[in-house]
C-alpha cells in the first residue's frame, strides 16, 4: 500500500510544489490594482533565494501597456531571472477567470499566475497554473 502511495504522489508533477505567497506581497499586488483601476496592472512574481516557493516580491515590467484591454507583458523586456516564477495581473471586472488571451500568457511564461479582481482585497484574487486550472496557494 505504501509503494503505491508514493507512486502515486510522484505521478502527480503539478502538485508536489506547495506555493506560498507572504502577505505583504499580496497586499502590495493589491494596492497597484486598485491604483491602476479602471486600467489593468501587470507584474512578474518572484520567489524567496531559499525555498523558491515562496512568492514575496512583484516586478513591475517597465513596458507593460496597460488598458481597457487585457494587460500586455511584454516578455522580451525580461532579464534573465530564474527567480521569477510567474504574472500577474489585474481584472477591473469581479471576475478572476482567465480570459483566453491570458491562458495563451500562461502557458508561455511560468509556473505561478495570479489575477487579481475588484474590489482587489484578500478575497478576489486566484491562482493558476500554467494551464490555467486553478492552484492553491497559502498566504505565509
Ligand atoms: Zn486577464
Amino acid at each position: 500500500m505504501l509503494f503505491f502511495k508514493k507512486r502515486n504522489r510522484g505521478n502527480a508533477n503539478n502538485r508536489l510544489v506547495s506555493w506560498k505567497i507572504t502577505s505583504n506581497c499580496l497586499k502590495l499586488i493589491c494596492e497597484c490594482a486598485k491604483s491602476e483601476y479602471p486600467n489593468e496592472f501587470g507584474g512578474l512574481l518572484r520567489v524567496d533565494s531559499e525555498k523558491k516557493t515562496t512568492i514575496n516580491e512583484i516586478v513591475l515590467l517597465p513596458g507593460t501597456i496597460s488598458g481597457d484591454a487585457h494587460a500586455i507583458f511584454r516578455m522580451h523586456m525580461l532579464p534573465i531571472d530564474f527567480s521569477i516564477v510567474g504574472t500577474v495581473h489585474s481584472h477591473p471586472s469581479h471576475s478572476a477567470k482567465p480570459s483566453s488571451a491570458d491562458l495563451q500568457l500562461f502557458r508561455k511564461h511560468g509556473k505561478v499566475h495570479i489575477i487579481c479582481a475588484n474590489p482587489y482585497d484578500s478575497g478576489s484574487w486566484k491562482a493558476y497554473n500554467y494551464n490555467g486550472e486553478d492552484l492553491a496557494m497559502e498566504v505565509v
